[in-house]
């Protein structure tokens, strides 16, 4: 096989891994980045604890995709999840698996994932440069012959792999330049749009209640009249709305329907497994057992303590009245806020704070047995940069590593 130049463009997880698989097949390989260091994004990732991928079945896995589940079939038959486990512990790297299969390194350290890949880029040759960034490509009769650096600097390769990300966080270097170059040689870019992403309320006491989690919830969203999604889950008050999983993985759907005009409402069933009769019950008990305790010690039973005043507040009831005081009505008002404390969504948190991106170089334009361009000759497409977006829970690291393995290997064995 003759030895190419192949030039990456991003030090993310799909440009890492790129690297790493065209260095591994002896291809001179140059990794551009404009940060000065690697895998900014990836530090991030789950928490600081880096949720590398899941380990579900294929089928499952691209059931996790709202968009590009089937395209990815063929990078994931290439390289997938036990793959990518077994290439991190094989470099000695202990990686656990948690609920609902969320790969994580044994270690909680997103760190000691981008060391792996480190040690990897030196041991398979690849040469990195650093506060780089790349401006355009040098093409000749539509195929690339080179890059060129905002410093105007020429830099001549073969072949040339974009993993340049898509443009939330921007402040880890995600700002989609490499999406504009795409567009500006022709590719389709499919809208960007926030995915994964807290949304806004129009109340203001999610405020109040700031960092307070609640678990085991049911979430149902509709305009009001018609039910579109209801999901039990977690969910986390900020200071603007709603977060947590249950609304990270629901909110692209949300983002869609804001777009269209809709009213979006989200109500919370703070005790799904209760109906209205069996709480109406458990209320009366709870009155009938301790009917001198006010009605502010008597919802402990039932609810955090934080969320109790602004609850009372909801219902216009003092939080020092007795129960034994509490009227039929304003019992039945408890019951209806307990199974739906009832918020307005207005939009969603702005990209620069989503998750990942939804959106990006149209499917279409790449070819999924290589990632190449179907519009430029040596041109790869790797990782976020594409039109590929899923919930959590370790799916989009996965899409990213899979997709820079495969585009990596047909830069360098075409
Ligand atoms: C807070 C947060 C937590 C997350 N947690 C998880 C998780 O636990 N599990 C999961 O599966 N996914 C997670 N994700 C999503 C996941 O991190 C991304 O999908 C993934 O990083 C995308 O990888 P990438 O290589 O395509 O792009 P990126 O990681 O965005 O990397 C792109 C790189 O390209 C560089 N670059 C951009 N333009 C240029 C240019 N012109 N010249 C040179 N370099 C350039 C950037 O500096 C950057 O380093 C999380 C995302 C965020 C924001």
């Amino acid at each position: 096989m003759e030895t190419k130049i192949i030039a990456v463009v991003g030090a993310g997880p799909a440009g890492m891994m790129a690297a790493i698989k065209a260095g591994e097949l002896d291809q001179n390989v140059i990794l551009i980045e404009k940060n000065p260091q690697v895998g900014k994004k990836l530090l991030l990732s789950g928490k600081g604890r880096c949720n590398l991928t899941n380990a579900c079945d294929l089928e499952s896995f691209i059931s996790k995709f709202s968009q590009g589940g089937q395209f990815l079939r063929n990078p994931f038959s290439k390289f997938f999840n036990l793959d990518l486990m077994k290439f991190f512990e094989k470099r000695g790297l202990k990686l656990k698996t948690e609920r609902q299969l969320r790969v994580f390194p044994l270690s909680n350290r997103s760190g000691t994932v981008l060391e792996v890949l480190k040690k990897e880029l030196i041991r398979t040759n690849v040469k990195i440069m650093f506060k780089t960034q790349m401006k355009d490509m040098l093409l000749q009769d539509n195929k690339i012959k080179g890059l060129i650096l905002v410093n105007e600097r020429v830099l001549p390769c073969d072949k040339l792999i974009l993993a340049t990300g898509g443009i939330s966080y921007p402040f880890t270097g995600s700002t989609g330049e490499g999406l504009d170059i795409a567009r500006r040689l022709g590719h389709r870019i499919i809208a960007l749009r926030p995915g994964l992403v807290p949304l806004e309320t129009r109340q203001q006491y999610p405020r109040l209640l700031k960092g307070l989690t609640l678990k085991n919830i049911r979430l149902k969203f509709s305009d009001g009249k018609r039910n579109i999604i209801s999901e039990i889950g977690e969910l986390l008050f900020t200071e603007f709305g709603i977060s947590g999983p249950l609304v990270l993985t629901l909110s692209g759907k949300i983002v869609d329907w804001l777009k269209e005009g809709k009213n979006v409402y989200a109500d919370i069933d703070l005790k799904p497994a209760l109906s209205k009769e069996q709480l109406d019950a458990r209320l009366l008990r709870e009155f009938r057992l301790n009917p001198k305790k006010t009605i502010k010690n008597t919802l402990k039973n039932l609810l955090p303590s934080s969320l109790i005043n602004v609850f009372l507040d909801i219902v216009e009831i003092d939080p020092g009245k007795s129960v034994s005081q509490i009227t039929q009505g304003e019992r039945e008002s408890l019951v209806l806020l307990l199974k739906g404390l009832r918020l307005n969504i207005i939009k969603s948190r702005p990209i620069e704070e989503a998750m990942i991106t939804q959106g990006g170089v149209s499917l279409k334009d790449i070819n999924p047995r290589t990632m190449e361009s179907r519009l430029i000759k040596g041109l790869y497409f790797a990782g976020e940069i594409i039109d590929v977006d899923a919930d959590t829970g370790g799916f989009n690291l996965q899409a990213a590593f899979s997709t820079g393995y495969l585009a990596g290997e047909s830069a360098a064995l075409s």
